[in-house]
């Protein structure tokens, strides 16, 4: 079977690059190829360098001031010259990114099977997140088959009339994390070095990240507020790997740089940031995949959003839902800093996106 694996952003790569190494350990079932996108060129690059990949296809899209209309239209085009030529009976696409949604069309107009990893997670709410929402909409509208990381993503698709195969598999991010955590025992670059020598061992490492376009504007300015309040217990040490784009670039820097508690460093490759929540004591994020790795490294996490699409986390006890409202955000994080029997609860609650065998899974759901 001919199998093509596409996809664009650094959080699609660290997803796939694990089912990359899996249906490869087949070769007597499958032609496998790689195509990548790079609707995020560096911080796609970083992490096929880690995880060993050489794409086949690249389709190098990203521009300056990229929009959403001149990236789809691009994607389609760009896919299809790769579908014409490899001709794959199956293409895979992951989660809910432009490059997954323009892809998983163009498969459908090339008349290959569309196959969703990360399949079946919504807000329900059109606009948000946008727009990550209506692209998962859109991709699992048009697949074929769905690989659903838990019981609930599978019953969002039941719940819209989804007839076509759903796997339910786990979330692959956790595979991509073990695989990580075995790497860096022997593994040791210039940005870990560099870590080592900021991070105070004798203080709590509370590690933040934020990215969500939703968040710009107004949320950002009280997120950090927020956490310029926080930085004002000397017993935390905050890192803070800083999103290049303007909209999160503009707030840090005016509110956070200068602290004497708070860090402001560049983005982290994979690597880097998988040693550093290892190090943490808690995350402080908006971000979809650390809420689904950090659980299985102990982490609690406090999630900077209103809505989620991962509601198993909340319910499972591994992360709670602080939106962007400044008190809420300031009290969430003293407590969890001072409410040890909270902290240990969190730390030790059980992952509900699965245990590393996601991969597994799914490619022997194409075998049998
Ligand atoms: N990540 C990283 N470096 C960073 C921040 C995050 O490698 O500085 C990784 C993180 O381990 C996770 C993924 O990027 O696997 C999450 O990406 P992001 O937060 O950008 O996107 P989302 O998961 O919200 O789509």
């Amino acid at each position: 079977q001919k199998i093509l694996l596409v996809f664009g952003t650094r959080p699609e790569a660290i997803k796939m690059a694990p089912l990359v190494k899996q249906f490869s350990f087949f070769p007597e079932h499958f032609n496998l190829k790689v195509c990548v996108t790079a609707q995020h060129r560096e911080m796609l690059d970083q992490v096929l360098d880690f995880f060993e990949i050489t794409p086949h296809y690249d389709l190098d899209l990203m521009k300056k001031g990229q929009n959403l209309f001149q990236l789809t239209a691009d994607i389609i085009l760009g896919m299809k010259s790769v579908l014409e030529e490899f001709k794959p009976d199956y293409v895979f696409v992951h989660g809910d990114t432009t490059t997954s949604m323009a892809t998983a069309l163009s498969a459908f107009y090339a008349g290959a099977k569309v196959c969703h990893v990360e399949a079946g997670l919504r807000t329900f709410d059109k606009l948000s997140p946008f727009p990550e929402e209506i692209n998962r909409q859109l991709t699992g509208r048009i697949s074929d088959i769905h690989f659903a990381p838990t019981v609930l993503a599978k019953e969002n698709l039941a719940k819209e009339g989804t007839t076509s195969r759903i796997y339910v598999t786990g979330n692959t991010v956790i595979d991509a994390l073990f695989w990580a955590t075995q790497k860096l025992v022997n593994y040791e670059d210039e940005e870990i070095r560099y870590l080592k020598s900021i991070v105070d061992s004798s203080k709590k490492l509370i590690l933040i990240t934020g990215h969500r376009r939703e968040n710009f504007g107004d949320g950002f300015l009280k997120i950090c507020r927020a956490i310029k309040r926080f930085a004002q217990r000397t017993e935390v040490q905050i890192i803070y790997p800083v999103h290049l784009n303007p909209n999160v670039q503009q707030p840090v820097f005016e509110l956070l740089d200068d602290l004497n508690n708070v860090r402001l460093i560049k983005p982290l490759s994979y690597p880097a940031f998988v040693w550093l929540m290892n190090k943490s004591y808690f995350i402080l994020t908006d971000s979809g995949g650390v809420q689904e790795e950090a659980p299985s490294l102990g982490k609690p996490v406090l999630v900077m959003r209103d809505t989620t699409e991962r509601p198993e986390a909340v319910d499972a006890g591994t992360v709670i839902l602080v939106g962007t409202n400044e008190e809420l955000i300031l009290s969430s994080c003293e407590r969890l800093l001072d409410d040890h029997e909270l902290y240990q609860k969190m730390a030790q609650s059980h992952n509900p996106y699965g245990d590393g065998t996601a991969c597994e899974r799914i490619v022997n759901a194409l075998i049998n």
